[in-house]
């Protein structure tokens, strides 16, 4: 877990000045990856009373275009907002329950980069996300 002054590092890199909400949202973004907008703002104000409803969706879209933070939308799904950016790495969500995990990109080629006809796009990014059920939702379902 990276540390508040691993934080304002991240921030100031980013040429993003430092105050109290970018770092308890940061936070809360870290401790829970993919939580929607609704979890984080729970969890800011947690800690952070005083940081508004309006300051953390200020501050999501401020680290969203700056990189620090990626949004994810599964269809049907509010926004999930997570840390690990960068990586373009794939999700799987629970159709029964909404659960979100992190699927690495196919190792070795990038066959989802690949598409059977680009339709002469110049093709950078794929968005794969794979839908079924998580373990707990399988081993409720046999019970
Ligand atoms: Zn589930
Ligand atoms: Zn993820």
């Amino acid at each position: 877990m990276p540390s508040t002054s691993d934080f304002e590092r991240l921030l100031r890199g980013a040429a993003l000045r430092v105050t109290r909400p970018r770092l308890a949202v940061l936070t809360v973004v870290h401790a829970h990856p993919h939580a929607d907008t609704d979890s984080i703002i729970a969890a800011v104000r947690r800690d952070s009373p005083t940081v508004s409803h309006q300051a953390v969706y200020d501050v999501l879209r401020a680290l969203t275009s700056a990189g620090l933070v990626r949004r994810i939308q599964p269809s049907g799904s509010v926004a999930r907002y997570e840390s690990r950016v960068g990586d373009n790495h794939h999700h799987v969500v629970c159709r029964s329950c909404g659960t979100i995990a992190d699927v690495d990109c196919a190792v070795g080629e990038t066959p989802c980069l690949t598409a059977s006809d680009d339709q002469g796009f110049s093709i950078e990014e794929a968005e794969v996300t794979y839908w079924g059920a998580c373990r707990e939702c399988v081993a409720a379902a046999a019970n």
